[in-house]
């Protein structure tokens, strides 16, 4: 299968075209894209009312704070995608990546490493950009943080927490990716054209560790979980409910997202045979007991339709196809030279390759347009999923349908959720369908629910 696309792709990789102007009218287009679709969302938060649907959960003070607090969003992103095109266009005119890269083998050579030491070098010039992102994109955290959600009485952080956070960040981003990357470095040099099925094996076996690993050791850095009070109602009514769905819960712990944000989620994790439960207690705070067991309800739903499972496989197609596109221009004497990296000599083998992590990082900007096809694809996807899980606690039959609807409906106007989507704009950046679609779809299962025992 790999073979059949990559013929033509060889013959394209090999192309004495100009990448670097390729890769910058790519980045250019895809920005004014998604710019577009902002600006097509932007006239939404001056409508004067909320949907007659939400008319009375939404007063009009409360109306009005969540017009402001999505238009304070929507201009935010805007500015910063803005910044995001400058910062990538100048960093592709100014051969940014072939710096790095050169700055990454003056380094091993100032101390003293000679020779080919492709893979030492690859962890240096990721860690070197990893450095410019974070820095560059600091200012718009702090304020993201500090003066947007800040101003709209969600932001709970502390100036402290924020430099932990990311201290924390960094450095474990470096004890798991740097082995990581070594890794997946060590598997394409020894393996060569054959290296695709390994490495998606070793990328499976490494997001199972991690799934392990996340909750004992990454996650503790960051928040505190504690188990749900022994005996309370919440944790009587959660596991009844883990019993009758034969969900094999094994922890039930509330996590402190207050820390950092008033925003309010609940989620599951785990391996198949054990899964652990982890409410906000910013959820806990603002719902009853009733309502958060409707919320795990629609979350066991996903699971017990597979839908992690189901996103896991798309997510590996993506990546076969990701993998398998871009040894072609491993060889390509025309692409890495585009963007500043030294040329081969005419006398090189063709097999001979190019450094690998510079290509496969230039390589991924060319793929900026399927990427934004394949991001309205998964949110379709995700979508239909939500809308099953939400039939799935429907279906759980007693009251669900209101509690789940009235759960949804607070969280709603707990977190000010923009009330007004644009078609494209929600096709685009919605993961799940909005609240009235939602509200609207769980009326109608209701309706077939109770259709079917009156029959
Ligand atoms: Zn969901």
């Amino acid at each position: 299968m790999q073979g059949s696309f990559q013929l033509p792709l060889t013959r394209i990789a090999q192309s004495p075209y100009n990448w670097k102007a390729i890769a910058l009218g790519l980045t250019a287009a895809s920005s004014l894209f998604e710019t577009l679709i902002l600006i097509k969302q932007l006239p939404n938060y001056s409508k004067p009312a909320p949907p007659p649907a939400l008319k009375e959960q939404f007063p009009p003070e409360t109306y009005a704070k969540s017009q402001s607090y999505g238009r304070a969003k929507a201009l935010f992103t805007l500015a910063k995608g803005a910044w995001g095109v400058v910062e990538a266009g100048l960093t592709l005119y100014f051969d940014v990546y072939a710096w790095a890269w050169g700055a990454a083998a003056g380094t091993l050579a100032y101390f003293g490493y000679s020779g080919d030491r492709e893979i030492a070098q690859s962890i240096l010039f990721a860690g070197i950009l990893a450095l410019i992102s974070t820095v560059t994109a600091l200012p718009w955290d702090y304020y993201y943080s500090f003066v947007l959600e800040e101003a709209h009485g969600f932001n709970k952080m502390t100036r402290l927490t924020f430099v932990t956070d990311l201290l924390k960040s960094f450095l474990v981003g470096a004890a798991f990716g740097v082995p990581f990357l070594a890794a997946f470095l060590a598997i394409i040099k020894h393996f060569g054209q054959s290296f695709v099925y390994y490495l998606m094996g070793f990328m499976l076996a490494f997001q199972l560790v991690l799934v392990v690993l996340y909750p004992l050791v990454i996650q503790p850095l960051f928040n505190k979980l504690t188990p749900l009070e022994e005996g309370s109602t919440l944790k009587l009514r959660i596991e009844a409910l883990a019993t009758r769905l034969k969900f094999p819960l094994k922890h039930l712990y509330q996590i402190d997202g207050s820390k950092r944000s008033n925003h309010s989620n609940a989620y599951f994790y785990g391996l198949p045979w054990s899964k652990h439960i982890v409410i906000f207690d910013t959820l806990i705070d603002q719902s009853s007991d009733e309502e958060v067991e409707a919320v795990l309800a629609h979350e066991l739903g996903h699971w017990s339709m597979s839908h992690p499972t189901k996103m896991l496989l798309i997510n590996q197609v993506h990546i076969f196809l990701l993998l398998s596109s871009f040894p072609p221009f491993l060889t390509s004497r025309t692409f890495l030279p585009s963007f500043g990296f030294p040329t081969l000599p005419a006398d090189t083998p063709l097999t001979r390759p190019a450094p690998i992590l510079p290509t496969f990082l230039l390589f991924q900007l060319l793929l900026q347009p399927i990427e934004h096809v394949m991001q309205f694809a998964m949110n379709a996807v995700t979508r239909a999923f939500e809308y099953q899980a939400d039939a799935f606690a429907v279906g759980l039959g007693g009251d669900f349908r209101q509690r789940l609807g009235d759960a949804l409906t607070k969280l709603h106007v707990k977190n000010l959720s923009t009330l007004h989507v644009d078609w494209l704009y929600s096709a685009y950046h919605y993961s799940h369908p909005t609240l009235p679609e939602r509200l609207k779809a769980m009326d109608q299962m209701e309706m077939k629910r109770s259709g079917k025992k009156e029959l």
